[in-house]
């Protein structure tokens, strides 16, 4: 395909910013800062059960099926209450206010922690040096988006920061994406999307006219896609080449 892109929309939790491995971390951080190795079978079980919640509340959250606030408070209240019960404590103290709490320390963590994808920092130099125009295009909370930007060292490489919570939709719906091109002035036939996540990122944004490269970072099985990406790349190196 030889077609010539302007504007590259890119999706920021585990494209570029590490966020998996940051989370690693940040809960590391926050399970021995809440000494919940006295109430909790052991931080890998809790791990385990905070990233099965984790998974679900976002995908709810994409499709519009629950709230930011609920998100928030679910995201902890449901594993913390899981690890709790399985050690026989008493989990009466879990209330919303006290999952907020840990939510947004758990934010303040992971938000300083720098680890980008491997390749990320490279390839957003070279690509800049070709001239295209890129933009971050986030389902992530403001607060927390804009300090992961900033720790990383990856703010300086964006003309735009679009977020759902101000394009009042989220990633995949075409309504995100074309408050994404209003916003930026991108052409919808000159834009490509480059993102992690099928459903969310590529989907959303071949639904909306939009070209899009997946980073198959999880190693999903591509055969099976419906609607296809333009292009599917294992490493972000590649996408170099993609892009002259
Ligand atoms: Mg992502």
């Amino acid at each position: 395909m030889n077609k010539h892109y302007h504007d590259l929309f890119i999706d920021l939790d585990d494209t570029l910013y590490d966020t998996y491995g940051n989370s690693m971390i940040a809960l590391r951080k926050l399970f021995d800062e809440r000494q919940w190795q006295k109430v909790m079978p052991s931080f890998d079980a809790f791990r385990e059960a905070y990233y099965e919640t984790n998974h679900e509340v976002w995908e709810k959250y994409a499709h519009g099926k629950i709230d930011r606030d609920t998100l928030i408070v679910e995201r902890f209240r449901q594993p913390v209450t899981k690890m709790i019960s399985q050690c026989g404590g008493d989990t009466s103290f879990i209330s919303d206010a006290w999952c907020v709490a840990v939510s947004d320390r758990y934010g303040d963590i992971i938000s300083r922690e720098p680890g980008i994808v491997e390749g990320a920092r490279d390839l957003l130099v070279d690509l800049k040096a070709k001239g295209y125009r890129m933009h971050i295009c986030s389902n992530g909370f403001h607060e927390v988006q804009y300090r992961k930007l900033r720790s990383s060292g990856l703010e300086p490489f964006f003309t735009t920061v679009i977020l759902s919570e101000d394009a009042g939709a989220n990633k995949p719906r075409k309504a995100f994406f074309d408050y994404a091109l209003e916003k930026t002035g991108a052409k919808r036939e000159a834009t490509l999307m480059i993102g992690d996540h099928y459903d969310t990122d590529i989907a959303g944004a071949l639904h909306a006219g939009i070209d899009a490269i997946l980073f198959n970072r999880w190693q999903i099985d591509v055969k099976a896609l419906d609607p296809q990406p333009q292009y599917v790349v294992n490493h972000l190196s590649e996408i170099k080449s993609i892009l002259p």
